[in-house]
């Protein structure tokens, strides 16, 4: 299919577009048949009592950059957390207003109630195209399919994000195209808007679409174009040895990653991931500490690469100390773009934080009495495990029937043990009140 893509040229004033808050179209058939059921008005109450869950990685939309600012500049946007079923994320924006996912970075601007499902998909598919323009071309963003839900609303404007550093200098607000992928077609359209952060389109008609630059310059610069990044640092550690990416903040890329370093039996140390503006074309070096050894020492930034097999330095320590010095450098200017400390701290805590599903089971059981007086925010665990496929809507209005908190919740928990799901309200429970967790586990 790839070789069959054809370019096609900016196809549209996105002020001028045939209609006015497109509906997506199709529902999403794929994996995301399941939406909670309805964008009933109660559902939209419980999605807007979801508060900001504790990721098991870094939200990497949450990063700002030195030089252009916090990353949130939208200051009337509402931070939304995704309900995720496999690789579909769902956002239910419940009213009129702005909405940013708090786990992608993406924005919509709503003008009613809307349900939008979207995943991550990968440059990778359509790499040749890119590639064979590679001279003028370069990715600089994550690549959305997005779909909205039949007759739940309008979007005014979506805001995708992209990982340039504007304000690093080298690269100009009209070299931002959205790239749209539909029907074996590649077209590029001229953005409403370039921020920092994110680059809009009003009005707009969904596809699988995403952020790239396109260069109008003269050859040999082309070639030798150096693109300032938003780029973070994420470590993962198997015994004594440890892996360390540097990447632009591409949640796909991340997500990649970190599923194949899990599977590999590597945990990520949560150390902060900013980085300093990372350019691409230069070597970056990992300086070893000095109880251990680094290869490569050197990387460099990719931006499309696949991302199973993105490239990584691995850090090897002959002996566990306290205090691990780690460091990333640029080679040319010899600027410090990361570093941090590992300490025994950060090491004990991850083990915690990754709990095997035993200890999951063995919280609940245990906790049993005190879940039963303290859980709070009864309605997003519910909803959770309903899109989980846990517990049924009728189920839900069961134990919704009941009017003491005390009552409902255990008549909650009943449930879950009888049908043996604690681990799926384990991990409800940690998404939705983290703080009760990580008091009943300290
Ligand atoms: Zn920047």
């Amino acid at each position: 299919m790839t070789s069959s893509l054809l370019f096609g040229t900016e196809v549209r004033n996105p002020f001028q577009l045939p209609a006015r808050g497109h509906r997506g179209g199709d529902d999403d058939s794929s994996d995301s048949d399941d939406d909670g059921t309805g964008a009933t008005g109660r559902k939209l109450e419980w999605f807007s009592l979801q508060k900001e869950h504790i990721a098991d990685f870094p939200q990497v939309s949450a990063m700002g950059c030195d030089i252009c600012g916090p990353a949130n500049n939208f200051p009337d946007a509402i931070e939304i957390t995704p309900v995720k079923k496999k690789r579909t994320y769902r956002l239910l924006l419940p009213h009129q207003g702005l909405f940013r996912c708090s786990e992608t970075g993406i924005q919509f601007r709503v003008t009613t109630q809307v349900l939008i499902c979207f995943t991550l998909d990968s440059w990778d598919k359509y790499m040749d195209e890119i590639l064979e323009n590679r001279s003028e071309m370069a990715i600089a963003g994550p690549l959305f399919n997005i779909k909205m839900k039949q007759n739940t609303g309008e979007v005014s404007a979506v805001y995708l994000p992209h990982y340039v550093c504007l304000k690093a200098g080298n690269i100009d607000s009209s070299e931002f195209k959205i790239c749209h992928i539909k029907d074996d077609n590649m077209i590029l359209e001229t953005p409403t808007s370039v921020d920092s952060f994110h680059v809009a389109l009003k009005y707009p008609s969904f596809s699988l679409m995403g952020v790239i630059l396109k260069f109008v310059r003269n050859v040999s610069e082309m070639f030798h174009i150096k693109i300032p990044t938003h780029a973070c640092v994420f470590l993962y550690r198997r015994s004594k040895t440890f892996h360390l990416y540097i990447m632009p903040r591409d949640p796909s890329i991340k997500q990649a990653v970190h599923a194949k370093e899990q599977m590999n039996g590597f945990q990520w140390i949560d150390k902060p991931p900013q980085t300093k503006t990372v350019y691409t074309q230069l070597k970056y070096i990992v300086e070893p500490p000095p109880e251990g050894k680094v290869k490569p020492e050197s990387l460099m930034l990719q931006y499309n690469d696949n991302s199973q097999l993105y490239p990584y330095s691995e850090i090897y320590l002959m002996k566990m100390t306290s205090n691990i010095q780690l460091k990333v450098t640029s080679k040319e200017d010899k600027t410090v773009v990361w570093e941090s400390e590992l300490r025994e701290d950060d090491l004990q805590e991850h083990q915690i934080k990754q709990k095997p599903v035993s200890d999951k089971e063995d919280f609940i059981r245990k906790n049993y009495a005190a879940l039963s007086k303290r859980m709070g925010l009864l309605n997003p665990i519910l909803l959770d495990l309903i899109v989980a496929k846990v517990i049924t809507e009728h189920e839900e209005e069961e134990i919704s029937r009941h009017r003491l908190s005390l009552v409902k919740n255990r008549a909650l928990l009943d449930m879950i043990i009888k049908k043996n799901a604690v681990r799926e309200l384990y991990d409800a429970l940690k998404r939705n009140d983290p703080h009760l967790v990580n008091s009943l586990e300290e």
